[in-house]
């Protein structure tokens, strides 16, 4: 089995998440592509991320309708904040036989370095950097062979954008999937209260 992991805060999901995921499952012939909501996300402990139930729930309603899509909560249940290193060996250790496909914007992977045990998760998986049409990835310090680049449409669209245009009473549809725009105004996420 080939498993996508898309990691991500996803305080939105937006539709740059998903048509990145869509684009590496068809692109790498991924079985699946499991989306992982983080737990406390210590790269932005700068600012209050939404209840990790809300954002879990966002992703589950935003992938419900393809088939190849599922959410994992082993980050949101696991305490403290989430290293990607511990993200793929809790799902190395739930699907063994698997190869595991970590997906993440080019922006992150030039972090990479700096995250805990970094050699760790480049034996976990391989990694796929998404990025706009026409970026290229300074690569120097990434272990030859161990990340792919793949170039997606939608790359404009940000959670950061969302939140902003959400506080500031501009709409978001179209920019989120119809559901998850109804969960925002259901529940009141975003709006400057
Ligand atoms: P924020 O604006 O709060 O940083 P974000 O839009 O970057 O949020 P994250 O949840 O931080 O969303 O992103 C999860 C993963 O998806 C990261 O690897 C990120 O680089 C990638 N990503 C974010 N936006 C896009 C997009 N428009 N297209 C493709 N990948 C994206
Ligand atoms: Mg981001």
């Amino acid at each position: 089995m080939r498993i996508g992991v898309m990691g991500g805060t996803f305080d939105p999901v937006h539709h740059g998440h998903l048509v990145a995921a869509s684009e590496v499952q068809a692109r790498f012939d991924l079985d699946r592509v499991i989306f992982v909501p983080t737990g406390q996300p210590w790269q932005k402990s700068s600012r209050a991320v939404s209840a990790a139930e809300d954002r879990y729930l966002m992703t589950v309603i935003a992938t419900a309708s393809n088939p190849r899509f599922s959410v994992s909560r082993v980050d949101i249940d696991r305490e403290g904040p989430t290293y990607t290193v511990d993200t793929l060996s809790d799902l190395k250790k739930q699907y063994p036989d698997a190869d595991l496909f970590f997906i993440t914007g080019a922006d992150a992977l030039e972090q990479i370095l700096s995250w805990k045990r970094a050699a760790d998760a480049f034996e976990l998986a391989h990694f796929i950097g998404v990025t706009r049409p026409g970026y290229t990835l300074n690569d120097r310090h990434l272990p030859p062979g161990s990340v792919s680049l793949v170039e997606v449409p939608a790359m404009a669209i940000s959670s950061t954008g969302c939140r902003a245009r959400t506080a500031s009473g501009q709409p978001v549809w179209y920019l989120v999937p119809d559901g998850v725009v109804q969960y925002i105004a259901k529940t009141g996420l975003y709006s400057e209260s």
